[in-house]
């Protein structure tokens, strides 16, 4: 996940290969719920790790529920449930901007406490706070539930609350509106099956609905989930809903949860924009047969001219007609996808129409304002309504522009794809980068949706940031910190360097041999941990036994040190490391350190700097280090074999250490790190298009 203030997207030029979605939030949030209340135990597979899951089960553990992860299986949770008796009798829960706990957990813990007896409070962040929930809350008063406003009425924080023994009247029917959000008839249909086996009911529960009922597929979700935890709703013309008297939540036992259909939305957008060459974009994890009704968005995307192919499971996009057709829809079956159609249509020949799309003003912020503002930033116009958005694609230059996000994961996701544009028939010479704010807020639904993008799009112009200098200037800390800070990845090039000279003594090569020690360079069988093992190094191959050896402590060795200083000076070496280190230039960006990034490696970094500290400074830093590690060392010996390196790496023909002639010097004798850095990214700024 990318947490940093902005996270700038190249050009993408192309896309292939395959994407693995992350479980619905829709799925997982309602099974979450269902198995908290059923009895038994429910093992949930393939579940969404996101901010509105996380808040669920953090509810559902406040409330007693047993919640154990599968070590093993990271998306893989046990949930034991409470079989409808409430175990905790107070809790005040924080679901931050969950819709789809809010809505459900206040039906659920309204009806538990008027029956069974307790007081809870449900808040969330400022905007959920906004958020209606009063078309909820007034079917649910009637039947006798408590439930005080604390905040703005109609709106949360909620307190609910009951004493034991009582009673809800549902002699006549629970009336509910359907025309602002269908999360509130869906909470009343997980909510009321708990009333269902209340002492003396032979009663049906019935629900009828109010005024238009909009998003029906999620009601469609709703009732599919609840079959499998053994309630069989009766869905009367989607005006009545009938739940059978005597009916009991019963655990599955194992329940797995489809990719999102949603968040798929995204790739398939991108197929069609994108996926141009011979190969398809593959996304994997929903398909034929999903239950969830954002998988009509494929149909839309065909509309707009992608070519589509889907089985169990899969889905594989292809470009079709390019551009893109303009579409015009009524959208009220995907109000969530149909985002990405808006942003589809900047790449259409002509304007395309979305109506209605209402409920997008109550989302997790107004998304027709945020949709209607972004989009023009680009250049687009756009005609919003209360219920609907016009958007013709930029006629002039398309602008690089800073998108806002709104805390809209949403927001976030389909404007991403606003970085192909240079696809478009005579728009090469327009690319531009496309900054996204806030980048992190696409932890709601899709933690790593950046990471799944980039690792299946082409891009063209990725920006890389140069920094070169002396043995012990800072540049790895310097380097690092710039990466960091940009969400951009790292060449420490001189790591390869000190890699090929611990890989000539493992071989038992002479570092003076040329041929041999290039013949090493050219296929390091180098492995870099990722994720939690970031920062650690390993030797791979059959020599090294099955877990390979790590070298992470020996690569930064002084003797390491002196052993690369030797290997880099022979100019076949340095050709074996070339093409390793381009292939480090993926996107969003990167940032290089070494002695010759700037002058020979990406002479078109966007951006060098040359480190320029002294020899004096550098010895003391060393030194500083060596000492806080327990290492013995003295300046002055340091300050010599520094200056042996320096002489070695300056003098030396093959590509010398000096800096490139459009390099900025830096000299951070005096600086601390942080200052180094802001430097850094301040230049770096100054050379961005954004406004
Ligand atoms: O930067 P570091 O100290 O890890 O580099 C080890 C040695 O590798 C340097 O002293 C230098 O001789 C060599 N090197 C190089 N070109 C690079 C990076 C490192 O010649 N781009």
């Amino acid at each position: 996940m990318y947490d940093i203030p902005f996270l700038d997207l190249p050009p993408l030029v192309g896309a292939s290969g395959t994407v693995q979605l992350p479980g619905s939030k829709s799925i997982s949030n309602r099974v979450l719920l269902l198995a908290g209340l059923a009895a038994g135990t429910t093992t949930v597979h393939e579940l969404l790790d996101s901010d509105d899951t996380r808040v669920m089960i953090d509810a559902l553990r406040a409330l007693g529920c047993g919640i154990e992860r599968d070590t093993a299986h990271a998306h893989t949770l046990r949930v034991t449930g409470l079989g409808g008796r409430l175990q905790v009798r107070e809790a005040d829960l924080f679901l931050g901007n969950a819709g789809t706990a809010m809505r459900p957990l206040a039906a659920t813990l309204a009806v538990l406490s008027t029956l069974q007896g307790g007081r809870y409070t449900l808040r969330g962040v400022p905007r959920m706070h906004e958020r209606p929930i009063g078309d909820l809350v007034n079917a649910l008063r009637p039947l006798g539930c408590r439930i005080d406003d604390l905040g703005t009425p109609g709106y949360p924080p909620l307190a609910l609350h009951g004493a034991a023994g009582g009673t809800l009247a549902l002699a006549a029917p629970v009336r509910v509106r359907g025309d602002v959000s269908s999360q509130f008839l869906t909470a009343l249909l997980l909510a009321l099956p708990l009333a269902a086996r209340a002492a003396g009911r032979e009663q049906d529960i019935v629900i009828e609905v109010e005024g238009e009922l909009i998003s029906k597929p999620y009601i469609e979700i709703t009732l599919n989930l609840l079959a499998r935890f053994g309630i069989v709703v009766r869905n009367e013309a989607w005006q009545r809903f009938v739940i059978p008297a005597g009916s009991a939540y019963v655990s599955p036992g194992a329940i797995a949860v489809e990719g999102d259909a949603s968040s798929a939305s995204y790739f398939v957008a991108l197929g069609a924009i994108a996926a141009h060459g011979g190969a398809p974009l593959r996304i994997e994890g929903v398909g034929e047969g999903s239950i969830q009704g954002d998988i009509r968005f494929v149909d839309a995307a065909e509309a707009m001219g992608a070519q589509v192919r889907r089985g169990p499971g899969w889905l594989e996009v292809h470009r079709g007609q390019w551009p893109l057709k303009p579409i015009h829809l009524d959208c009220t079956a995907i109000p969530d996808a149909a985002m990405t159609l808006a942003v589809m249509a900047l790449f259409a020949e002509g304007t395309s129409r979305l109506d209605g799309i209402a409920s997008w003003r109550v989302k997790e912020t107004d998304r027709i304002a945020a949709m209607a503002a972004e989009l023009g930033k680009l250049g687009a116009t756009v005609v919003a309504g209360d219920d609907f958005i016009e958007v013709t694609p930029p006629v002039g230059r398309w602008r690089a522009a800073a998108i806002h996000t709104y805390d809209d994961h949403r927001m976030a996701m389909c404007l991403s794809l606003a970085a192909c544009h240079a696809l478009l028939p005579g728009r090469e010479a327009d690319a531009q980068p496309l900054r996204i704010l806030d980048p992190k807020c696409v932890a709601k639904t899709f933690p790593d949706y950046f990471e799944a993008l980039f690792g299946v799009v082409e891009a063209a112009a990725v920006p890389v940031i140069a920094i070169d200098g002396p043995t012990a200037s800072g540049k790895g800390t310097l380097a690092a910190a710039v990466a960091a800070a940009l969400g951009y990845g790292l060449l420490d090039s001189g790591a390869l360097y000190r890699a090929t000279g611990l890989a000539a003594v493992d071989a038992g090569v002479s570092p003076d041999d040329e041929a041999a020690v290039a013949a090493l360079a050219a296929r390091l069988p180098l492995r870099f941990g990722q994720g939690a093992e970031a920062g650690r190094t390993w030797f791979d191959g059959a020599k090294y036994g099955p877990a390979g050896r790590e070298i992470t402590d020996e690569l930064r060795l002084e003797s390491t040190g002196l052993l690369a200083s030797r290997v880099s000076a022979l100019p076949a070496v340095r050709a074996a490391l070339h093409g390793l280190q381009l292939s480090f230039r993926r996107a969003p960006g990167l940032v290089a350190d070494g002695r010759d990034m700037g002058t020979v490696v990406f002479p078109d970094a966007g951006l060098k700097v040359f480190l320029t500290a002294s020899a004096e400074q550098r010895a003391q830093r060393r030194h500083k280090q060596l000492i806080s590690k327990g290492i013995p060392a003295s300046i002055a010996a340091l300050r010599a074999d520094l200056e042996a390196r320096d002489r070695r790496d300056t003098q030396r023909t093959a590509s010398p250490l000096k800096p490139a002639e459009d390099a900025k010097l830096l000299d951070n004798s005096q600086l601390g790190i942080d200052e180094s850095v802001q430097q850094v990214l301040a230049w770096w700024q100054e050379r961005r298009p954004f406004p």
